[in-house]
């Protein structure tokens, strides 16, 4: 099965994926993750995203979709994927399609985590406080949820009108949405 989990940044998704990847044996397919271990292992690739993603803009949908494609062998074999803040534009979800169409595979279900702005706010400011990650200072947070808004949010109808979209309840407590996905998924 492969997953998508969908929604702003800071929405919970990370979260949700890694408690998936233990119980059901998937593979996280995270971009952020994968760009902040290029930035920490001072690769040229590294180098080209630091500062775009500490400014809080995309990177080029062409940097993630060679990252993500690199790792569809590894996911298959896994017997899935939790793609977790890929796509994020309409381009990358089109060439995610073609992928893994070629593949023979597809994408299974989107899970929509939905969660206010203000409590995105509330929660980026105090992992801004307790960890300090470049890209939570507010203005960053600001750029990051309009590149949300911009290029990510109308992928919404485009996994509407494939039939795959579930919406869910993001705002409860962790154990909460991981009750609300496994519903999702079991439905
Ligand atoms: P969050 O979901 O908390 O915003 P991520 O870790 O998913 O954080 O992403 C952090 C940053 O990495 C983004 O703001 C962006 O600069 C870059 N990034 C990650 N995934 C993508 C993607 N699919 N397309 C473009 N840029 C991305």
């Amino acid at each position: 099965m492969n997953l998508i989990l969908f929604g702003p940044p800071a929405a919970g998704k990370g979260t949700q994926a890694k408690r998936l990847v233990e119980e059901r044996g998937m593979v996280q397919l995270s971009t952020g993750d994968m760009l902040r271990a290029a930035i920490s292992s001072g690769s040229e690739l590294g180098e080209r995203v630091k500062g775009i993603m500490a400014r809080g803009d995309l990177v080029s949908d062409d940097i993630v979709i060679a990252l993500i494609e690199e790792r569809l062998p590894e996911a298959e074999a896994a017997g899935g994927a939790i793609f977790d803040g890929f796509p994020r534009t309409v381009a990358q979800a089109e060439a995610l399609d073609r992928m893994l169409a070629g593949r023979g595979r597809r994408i299974d279900k989107v899970l929509r985590l939905k969660v206010d702005d203000a409590a995105l706010t509330a929660r980026i400011a105090k992992r801004f406080a307790e960890q300090g990650r470049p890209d939570d200072n507010p203005d960053s947070f600001g750029v990051r949820l309009d590149a949300y808004n911009r290029n990510t949010a109308p992928l919404l109808p485009y996994y509407e009108a494939q039939g795959k979209l579930t919406e869910l309840d993001g705002m409860g407590s962790i154990d909460e949405v991981a009750r609300a996905i496994d519903e999702a998924l079991a439905g």
